[in-house]
């Protein structure tokens, strides 16, 4: 049987879906049928031929008389359908007997091949994969986590009760649509990798010592030095009798294996609810080698400071070793320390790019760079 276009009537839902349908499956059927290059021929014109092809006549037949209230729908059915047939048409060739391939399908082994251009890893990755490798040397392993979490992973179990003026200074944003929810089950994106240290410390007991590379989500607008979108790389050592010593020692080692040996560091007190102690940890400009000044000109990314702040840190707080407590870590018998830094700052700072945008927009000029 072959194919004709029908007139349709029934321009509902279902009527569309029914004409559709019935009009792939013919064109599928008659495919099937095609045995020699002729008959191939005559079938490609039957369906798409331009003047009075079965496309053309349904573009006619269908549209045209569509009502005005069903014309919308009708359109995106037609060119659905269209797409498809197209497909099928380009699909199609003659019957599966081998000797009709015809000589133009032949492959000649003796051309050069085609070489696909080999893509650069992203600055930002490559930056992230530096300092993950710098924390591996050092028996730290990767620990990964869902970058959608619960309001309890990502700050609850953090020391971060419900109304604590801390959640404020992280603009959070929300899965739609949640308000019957408990808070400690409500969906969001993670606003930091810190979530990964209580998932891990769930599966694992102690000691441990992870690096948590990952991608986190604020509801920063868009800037040179800010994106809703950025990376962090956070890490967690949990053992008995951890100090502020190894915090200062282990961090200190890796800056010095990340940025050159000569650079130094410096710690200076800072706030974080799952910390305590928390500290800032500033390395000595590696730009301007600590002095301040480029030449005559003043160090712009250390402010003229000398230093640069790359991460927070501290000791982990016995509060949040409350929360996984039945995994072994009683806070009377372990301690540790955590730490978390920005992967697309450092990358900023590495690189001298001014505008952290220039990671995300994609523009290849850009992103040769790094091939
Ligand atoms: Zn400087």
């Amino acid at each position: 049987m072959t194919y004709t276009v029908p007139k349709l009537t029934d321009y509902s839902a279902t009527g569309l879906e029914k004409a559709v349908a019935e009009c792939i499956r013919l064109c599928i059927d008659e495919a099937s049928l095609v045995s020699d290059d002729a008959e191939l021929k005559s079938f490609r014109d039957r369906w798409i031929g331009r003047k009075n092809g079965i496309l053309t006549q349904i573009n006619d037949l269908w549209l045209k008389g569509a009502p005005k209230d069903a014309k919308r729908e009708a359109g995106i059915r037609v060119n659905e359908l269209k797409a498809r047939i197209q497909e099928l048409v380009e699909a199609a060739h003659v019957g599966s007997d081998e000797n009709a391939a015809s000589a133009a399908e032949r492959v000649d082994i003796t051309l050069p091949g085609l070489r696909r251009p080999i893509g650069a890893e992203h600055p930002v990755m490559r930056t992230s994969r530096e300092m993950v490798s710098v924390f591996q040397k050092l028996g730290y392993s990767v620990a990964d986590g869902p970058v959608v979490d619960t309001d309890y992973y990502n700050f609850e179990a953090l020391n971060f009760p419900p109304n604590h003026p801390a959640r404020d200074t992280q603009d959070t944003l929300f899965i739609a649509g949640q308000q019957s929810k408990p808070q400690r089950e409500r969906l969001l994106l993670r606003t930091h990798t810190s979530p990964v240290q209580i998932r891990t410390m769930e599966q694992m007991r102690p000691p441990i010592r992870i690096v948590i590379p990952g991608t986190v989500h604020r509801n920063d607008p868009p800037d040179a030095s800010h994106s809703p979108m950025f990376h962090q790389i956070e890490g967690l050592a949990v053992d008995t009798n951890i100090t502020f010593g190894d915090l200062k020692g282990t961090l200190d080692h890796a800056m010095k294996e990340f940025f050159g040996s000569s650079v130094k560091t410096s710690f200076r007190p800072s706030f974080f609810p799952f910390t305590e102690p928390s500290a800032e940890m500033y390395v000595s400009c590696f730009i301007c080698g600590g002095s301040g000044k480029r030449g005559s000109d003043p160090c712009r990314p250390c402010k003229q400071t000398g230093w640069i702040e790359i991460l927070g840190c501290g000791m982990v707080d016995p509060n949040v070793f409350e929360f996984v407590k039945d995994n072994g870590y009683d806070p009377k018998k372990v301690s540790g320390f955590a730490f978390g830094m920005g992967a697309d700052r450092i990358a900023l700072l590495k690189y001298g790019v001014d505008d952290i945008q220039l990671f995300f927009q994609g523009d290849v000029r850009f992103l040769q760079q790094w091939a």
